[in-house]
Parts: C-alpha cells; structure tokens; sequence
C-alpha cells in the first residue's frame, strides 16, 4: 500500500498469439476487404446478439458519419446532441450540414433522458444522436417511444458500449444504427477501427456501398477484373484485414475483459462509498440497465470539486493513471461556442462532469487488488484535506 503504484489509465490488452495473426495476414495475399473483415464482422454480429448486420468500418467517427448520410440528414435539418461526449458525436451531425441542437445530461449517469429530448424537438428535428455515456445504457424504452411518436431517427453511440444492454438486448440494436471504436484505449481495440451495426437488412446493404466509394460490387464479385459501376455517392470509410484480424482476436477476450471491468467497477464502488457525501459516482441507476463500466466517474462535490485538478496530481504522483470524460462539455469547445454561442446555465450537469470529475481505470490490466488500493488512495487523498488549504 506504501509502495508507488504504476498502473496506467488504460493499457490495451495485445498477446503474442495476437500479433502472431497479424503477422500471418501481413505475409498473405490479402490486405484489405478480404475474409478476415467477415470474420470480425461475424463474430461481433453474433456476440451482440439477435437479428442484425454488422460492417466493419476506418473508426467510430466514420461509424457515425456514416450514420447520419445514409439516414439522410443536411443542412435542414436538426439533430439532438448530448452536451456531455466525444466530440466525434457532435463532429458526426455537423459534417451532415444539419444543425446539433445541444441537450443537458442526467447527473446521476450522463445519459439523455427522454424528457430533456422531448424539450428540445422542435419541427425541423429529424434525429438523436444518442450516447451511452462511458458504457452506462440509455432508457431505451421511453426514448425509442419519443422517437416513434416524433417520427425521429436514433444513431447510438456506442463507443465505450461494447457489452452494454438495455433489458438484455445490447446497446446500438435499439435506434437506426449502432457505432462502436476500437481505439486503443476502448474495451477492445483494433489500432484505429470501428462497427456499424443495424437491424435493417436494406440500410446494412447501402452502408456497406457507401463505405467503399459506393462501388456496386467488390472485387470478389466482379467477373472480369477491374470492372465495375458506381450507382451511388460514397468514400472510404473501410477497415483493412491488419486490423480486423486483430478485432477477431480481441473477440475471443472480450468475455474476461468485460467480467475484470465489473469486477474492479465493484470493488473500486465499494471502497468509494467510505468518502461519503463527498463524491457521487456515474453508474446505471436501474437494473434494467447493464453498465459495461469503462471508468468509473467519480464526481468531487462540496468544497473538494473546485480542487480536482489538485486532486488529479497527487492520484498521479501516487501512480495511479487517470483521465477525465470529457474535458469540455461539446458545446463549450471553441469551435461550437463560437458558432452556436455558450450559455453554461444551460448545461449544469455537463458542466459539473467535465469540471469536477476523475476518471479511475477498472481496466483488465488492474488486479482486484490494484482496484482495492486505487480506492483506498483516493478516499485517503480527498480526506487528506491539504489541498483544501491551499498547500
Ligand atoms: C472514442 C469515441 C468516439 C470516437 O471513436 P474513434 O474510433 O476514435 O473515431 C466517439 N464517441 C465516443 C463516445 C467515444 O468514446
């Protein structure tokens, strides 16, 4: 417990066996497009569950660009953010033309609610990009409700989601689309990479054109070579064989990976709730919802928040790695304020988490009892009291 810790915030999670297939696709024949794509494809498919197609695609990002030009949102139209997420959410809808109209989260999980959605549809809202923030699951009932009765589109970001579910059914198979990220520091990781995934055998057919320049048939399907016809709009948004071989490895851990992060999440939760009043944490709130805990959030409160960034420095000189999720809500980032205008007022909730929270890791690469002394240690800094007196 004395000893300095040196646990990193996130640390993917890559075995000999895993750079083994890299190395056997690198000295194939086939780079990109190529069986291991399907592979990927397949195993995630089938690993979510139910009746769905999935696509791999170049990132989240382009997951979610994707999204919004095949469901057809432009310059005329609005579309639902959260104040609260990655900045590839926002990005995604401002690419389109269409015009992000910026939403408070809950403070208890940093999700949309339905009744703050409600608030901000008005008649030129065609869509909610919907987060589940730091793999907590939306209220997925009431919101496909809101999203029915206003004849709006849903595309959830899934980013940090991957094992996520609403009543059991997994997160991205509830809206038009799903997005997930294989970003190093996600649940799984392909380098750079991303799925697409929707329950729509038509909408599975365009995407999976538009993400290769809109060509009408890949090169497996052409009789002669070389030849083929562009019927459509489209770019480049695909993954190469490099990285889905890598995703299909990761597949096989995910089951572990999501079972260590419950687990130090539990253990971690634990030793937290000894700091009291001083610190509430983003977790489901209801049991219908399964969080597929990519952090845990711990929000300072009181006098302590206005420290945090104190707070941050001692956790890393003690060892342990942290973040924060996000650092800005989206609509203060410059660019966003500037062209849409800021009103903190408006984003309380959004506010308090980029300003006064800590993310802890509770990765596969933390002990259970690693995750006991990070709590340990936290609760023993905030009660420390020092940085409250300025030392
Ligand atoms: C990481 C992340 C993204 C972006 O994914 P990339 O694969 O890095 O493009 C989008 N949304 C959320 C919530 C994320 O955490």
């Amino acid at each position: 417990m004395n000893d300095r810790m040196h646990i990193p915030f996130g640390k993917p999670w890559i075995t000999d066996e895993d750079r083994q297939a890299v190395w056997n696709v690198l000295t194939g024949d086939i780079l990109a497009h190529g069986p291991q794509c399907k592979n990927f494809e397949t195993a995630f498919a089938s690993f979510m569950g139910g009746d769905n197609h999935a696509a791999t695609v170049s990132s989240g990002m382009a997951a979610l660009h994707l999204s919004w030009l095949l469901l057809g949102v432009g310059p005329q139209d609005e579309v639902i953010v959260p104040a609260q997420t990655h900045i590839a959410t926002v990005h995604a809808v401002e690419l389109t033309g269409a015009k992000p109209v910026f939403v408070d989260c809950e403070a208890a999980t940093g999700n949309l609610s339905a009744a703050q959605i409600e608030k901000a549809i008005t008649p030129r809202t065609k869509g909610i990009a919907l987060v589940h923030f730091l793999g907590i699951p939306c209220e997925m009932d009431a919101i496909v409700a809101l999203a029915e009765k206003h004849q709006l589109k849903i595309v959830e970001d899934c980013a940090l989601g991957v094992g996520a579910r609403w009543d059991g059914k997994h997160v991205g198979l509830f809206g038009d689309c799903g997005c997930f990220s294989f970003y190093p520091a996600k649940h799984i990781t392909t380098a750079e990479g991303g799925m697409w995934v929707t329950r729509d055998a038509d909408l599975a057919e365009k995407a999976k054109k538009f993400k290769a320049f809109g060509v009408d048939r890949n090169f497996l399907e052409r009789t002669i070579p070389g030849m083929y016809d562009v019927p459509t709009l489209g770019l480049n948004y695909r993954m190469s064989d490099l990285n889905a071989v890598l995703g299909v490895q990761q597949m096989k851990k995910l089951p572990e990976i999501l079972r260590k992060r419950a687990e130090n999440f539990r253990i971690l939760k634990e030793e937290l709730s000894r700091a009291g009043e001083k610190v509430t944490l983003l977790d489901s709130t209801t049991s219908r919802a399964a969080n597929s805990h990519y952090c845990l959030s711990a929000i300072l409160r009181g006098d302590l928040a206005a420290h945090r960034n104190d707070i941050i420095s001692k956790l890393n000189s003690a060892g342990i790695g942290t973040s924060v999720y996000y650092p800005q809500p989206t609509v203060r980032m410059t660019y966003y304020r500037n062209k849409y205008g800021y009103d903190a007022s408006q984003y309380p909730h959004a506010e308090a988490i980029s300003d006064h929270s800590i993310a802890l890791p509770v990765g596969p690469h933390i002990a259970p009892d690693q995750a006991a002394c990070i709590g340990k240690k936290f609760v023993e800094i905030i009660n420390q009291g020092s940085h409250e007196h300025g030392n």
